[in-house]
C-alpha cells in the first residue's frame, strides 16, 4: 500500500499523558510500513478551544485518516464533519468522550471502578457505607462509578457532586457535608485523583483518619498521595497502549476491514502495596499540573460556576502575600513577571515581588504609567523589552497585578510574546475583579478605537481579594460598579439588590457568576453575550470623545441612558425604563447625561463608521424591563439612535 498520512489531534502537548499516548502510536506506526503519523496539537490545555478552525483545516488538506482526541465537542464535531465530507475514518481517542458514531479507543474505566469496588469491599465491615464523589456525568467518569456501584452494591450510602472543574475544592465541601450528615461512611471513591485529593485534604482536616479514599487515573499526585498513606488506592492505565490501538484502528480502517467499535485499554488497580513495586519512571512520567486543594477556597460555591468555564478564580481569604506565592510557586515557572502600573507597584507590587522572592521563586517587576491613553502598542512594545531584557523564557510567568488597562494589556502581551506563554490575573480594581479578567479578552486601543488590536487568551488562574479595593479611590470603585449594575439591569434585579446593599464581595461574586453564565452559551460574545456591551457602544465613543476624562464605567453609565432610550424609541420597553436607569444609576453616583462639549455629531460619527464603512443601522442588546434583556439584539437605525443621543444631554 502507499504511504498513508494518519492526522492526530491530541489534547495539549505540555500534558505527559497525552505525550505518552503520543508515543504508543508512534512506536505502533513505526512497526507498520506505509504509514506516516502527523500529529498536531496545542502547547497547552488552555490552547485547545481556539483550535477549531485549524483542526477543521488539517483535517481538511493533509490526511488519509484522523484520530482525534479533543473532548470539547466544539472542537470536535467541525472536524468529524470535515472528515466525513472527505469521507477518511476517523476514530476518537479520549476517555472523556465516546460516541459521535466513529469507533472509540479509551480505557477499561468500568472495570476499574468494578475492581476499585471489590477492593474497598473486602475493607468494610458490617454496616459500613461508602460514598462517592463523581466527575461530570459523561463518557468514562460514569463508567467508573457504574464499575463501582456494581462491586459495592449494598454499601452505597450517598452519591454526590457531578460536575467539572474545580474538583479539588468541589470534592472538598463535598467531603465536609457528607462526613457531617452520613456518619455510617467509612469510604469515598472519587472518580478522579484530583477529586480524591480534594476528598482526602478534607478528611484530614476533619481529623478522620478512619475514612478511606480511592482514586483514578493515577497521576503524579495521586501517586504520591498513594505512598504518603492518604488514599487507599488509584487506577492506573495505559496511555501507549491506547495510542497504539487507536493507530491500529485507523490503519484497519484504511484498508477497508471491519474494525471493532469499541477498544478498551487495560487497567490496573494500584495500592500502597503495588505502588512500591513501580518504577520510579512510572511516577514521574505522569506528572500532572495540579493546583493543590486550598482550605479556604471551600467557602465559594463553585457548584453554581458552570461547567465550561475555562479558568479557576480564587477569591483570596486570608493575606494575598501569603496565599498567591504559594499558588504560583504551583506552576513551577523558571521565573515569574510581575507586570503592574507605577500605582500599583507602589501600593502592592514591591512587597508581593518580595514575599514571592521569599517563598525561593525567581521574580521581576516591571510597571508602566497608570491611565487609559497608556494603553497601546507602544506600551506593550516597552513592555515586552524589558521583560524580554530580563531573560523570560516559555518557562516563565506573567502575573498581572492591577486594573483592566494594565490586564487587557499584558493580557495581550503574554498572549503574543512567543506565541502565548502562562499567565495570571490579579485583579486590584472593581472593574477588573468583577469584569475585565475573566472571558479573555486582551487588547490595546490604537487610534482608531479602544481595544483594535486584542485576542482571546485565558490566565491559569485568576487570583481575586477583596482587600486590594480598599485602596482604590471612591470614583474608580463608583465606576467599577457600573458593570455590576449592567448585569444587574440586563439579567437580575437581586444583583440590584446587592449592590443596594453595598456588598461588596457578594455582588462581586454574583456579578462574575452572571457573566461566566453568559459565557458559557456564548463565549464569542456573539448573541446573548452581548449583555455585556450594553452601554458600551455609545459608552467607548463618548469615553474617547471626552479624551478619559470619563472613566469607563462612568461612560457606559451614560451609554445605557441611551440605549434604554433607544429601546423605548424602538417600542421595546416602556418610557418608564429610562427613569429607572436614571434612579438605580445615579443612586450610585454614576452619571446620566452626555457632557455638554461634546456634540451629538461626533458620537454619531464614531459610532457609524466601521472602518471607512458608513453604516445606516446598529445591532443593540436592548432592555424589555429592568432585569430583563432581550434575547436578540435589534437593529437600530440612526435617526433613532440620533434622537437617543440627542435626549441624554
Ligand atoms: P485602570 O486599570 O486604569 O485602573 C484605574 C486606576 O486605579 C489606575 O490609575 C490604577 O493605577 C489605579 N488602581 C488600580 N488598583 C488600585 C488599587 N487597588 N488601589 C488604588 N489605586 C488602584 O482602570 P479599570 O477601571 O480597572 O479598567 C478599565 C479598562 O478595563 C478599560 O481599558 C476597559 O476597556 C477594560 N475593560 C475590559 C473588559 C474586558 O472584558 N476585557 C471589560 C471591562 C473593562
Amino acid at each position: 500500500m502507499p504511504t498513508r498520512t494518519i492526522g492526530v489531534c491530541l489534547k495539549a502537548q505540555n500534558n505527559p499523558f497525552w505525550s505518552d499516548v503520543a508515543r504508543g502510536m508512534q512506536e505502533s506506526a513505526a512497526a507498520r510500513p506505509g504509514i506516516r503519523l502527523e500529529v498536531h496539537s496545542p502547547e497547552r490545555m488552555s490552547q485547545l478551544r481556539r483550535q477549531a478552525g485549524i483542526v477543521r483545516r488539517f483535517v481538511r488538506e493533509q490526511v488519509d485518516a484522523i484520530i482525534l482526541a479533543p473532548s470539547d465537542p466544539a472542537l470536535l464535531s467541525p472536524a468529524i464533519a470535515e472528515a466525513r465530507r472527505r469521507r477518511i475514518p476517523v476514530i476518537i481517542i479520549d476517555s472523556e468522550i465516546e460516541g459521535a458514531g466513529a469507533p472509540f479507543v479509551g480505557f477499561d474505566d468500568f472495570k476499574g471502578g468494578f475492581e476499585t469496588g471489590l477492593f474497598l469491599r473486602s475493607r468494610l465491615g458490617k454496616g459500613d457505607k461508602v460514598a462517592v464523589i463523581a466527575g461530570p456525568a459523561r463518557g468514562s467518569y460514569t463508567r467508573r462509578e457504574e464499575g463501582f456501584l456494581k462491586a459495592v452494591r449494598g454499601h452505597l450510602d450517598v452519591c454526590a457532586v457531578r460536575r467539572a472543574g474545580f474538583e479539588e475544592d468541589l470534592s472538598y465541601s463535598a467531603t465536609v457535608s457528607i462526613v457531617r450528615s452520613h456518619p455510617s461512611v467509612r469510604a469515598f471513591f472519587c472518580t478522579s485523583d484530583n477529586m480524591a485529593l480534594g476528598c482526602a485534604s478534607a478528611l484530614h482536616d476533619l481529623a478522620r483518619s478512619d475514612i478511606h479514599v480511592c482514586g483514578f487515573d493515577a497521576t503524579h499526585a495521586g501517586l504520591l498521595a498513594l505512598k504518603a498513606g492518604r488514599l487507599l488506592s488509584t487506577v492506573s492505565t495505559s496511555p501507549e497502549t491506547m495510542g497504539a490501538q487507536a493507530v491500529a484502528t485507523a490503519r484497519l480502517l484504511l484498508e477497508q476491514r471491519r474494525t471493532p467499535r469499541r477498544q478498551l485499554a487495560p487497567v490496573e488497580l494500584l495500592t500502597k502495596g503495588s505502588f512500591a513495586k513501580l518504577p520510579k519512571q512510572a511516577i514521574q512520567k505522569r506528572e500532572y499540573r495540579i493546583v493543590d486543594a486550598q482550605r479556604h477556597m471551600k467557602e465559594f460555591d463553585y457548584s453554581s460556576l458552570p461547567d465550561s468555564l475555562v479558568c479557576p478564580i480564587v477569591i483570596g481569604r486570608d493575606s494575598y502575600l501569603a496565599e498567591l506565592p504559594e499558588r504560583l510557586r504551583a506552576l513551577d515557572a523558571d521565573k515569574y513577571f510581575v507586570l503592574t502600573d507605577h500605582t500599583i507597584r507602589r501600593l502592592y507590587g514591591n512587597a508581593l515581588q518580595r514575599s514571592m522572592e521569599r517563598s525561593g521563586m525567581r521574580t521581576s517587576l516591571h510597571s508602566t504609567s497608570p491611565g487609559e491613553r497608556h494603553k497601546t502598542f507602544t506600551t506593550l512594545n516597552n513592555l515586552a523589552n524589558s521583560i524580554l531584557d530580563e531573560g523570560i523564557t516559555k518557562r516563565s510567568c506573567i502575573v498581572i497585578l492591577g486594573g483592566g488597562v494594565i490586564g487587557n494589556m499584558a493580557g495581550f502581551l503574554a498572549a503574543i510574546l512567543m506565541r502565548g506563554i502562562r499567565f495570571v490575573h490579579v485583579p486590584t480594581t472593581v472593574t477588573a475583579q468583577i469584569d475585565s479578567t475573566t472571558g479573555g479578552k486582551q487588547a490595546v486601543n490604537t487610534a482608531h478605537g479602544k481595544n483594535m488590536l486584542g485576542t482571546f487568551y485565558e490566565p491559569e488562574f485568576i487570583y481575586i481579594h477583596p482587600a486590594f479595593i480598599k485602596t482604590l479611590p471612591a470614583r474608580q470603585y463608583r465606576a467599577g460598579m457600573a458593570e455590576a449594575i449592567k448585569h444587574g439591569l440586563c439579567q437580575s434585579r437581586k444583583l440590584l439588590g446587592l449592590i443596594d446593599e453595598k456588598k461588596y464581595e457578594t455582588a462581586m461574586r454574583e456579578t462574575i457568576l452572571l457573566k461566566t453564565r453568559l459565557l458559557a452559551t456564548d463565549p464569542r460574545e456573539k448573541a446573548l453575550g452581548l449583555i455585556l456591551v450594553y452601554g458600551h457602544s455609545v459608552g467607548h465613543a463618548l469615553e474617547i470623545l471626552s479624551d478619559h476624562r470619563l472613566a469607563h464605567g462612568e461612560a457606559i453609565s451614560i451609554g445605557m441612558m441611551v440605549d434604554a432610550r433607544i429601546a423605548v424609541l424602538s417600542g421595546i420597553a416602556r418610557p418608564s425604563l429610562v427613569a429607572q436607569h436614571k434612579e438605580i444609576l445615579a443612586r450610585h453616583g454614576l452619571p446620566t447625561r452626555i457632557p455638554r462639549d461634546i456634540p451629538p455629531a461626533e458620537i454619531l460619527r464614531l459610532l457609524m463608521y466601521d472602518k471607512k464603512e458608513r453604516r445606516t443601522h446598529l445591532p443593540f442588546m436592548l432592555l424589555e424591563r429592568i432585569g430583563r434583556a432581550r434575547r436578540e439584539p435589534v437593529m437600530a437605525d440612526e435617526h433613532i439612535i440620533l434622537q437617543a443621543v440627542r435626549a441624554s444631554y
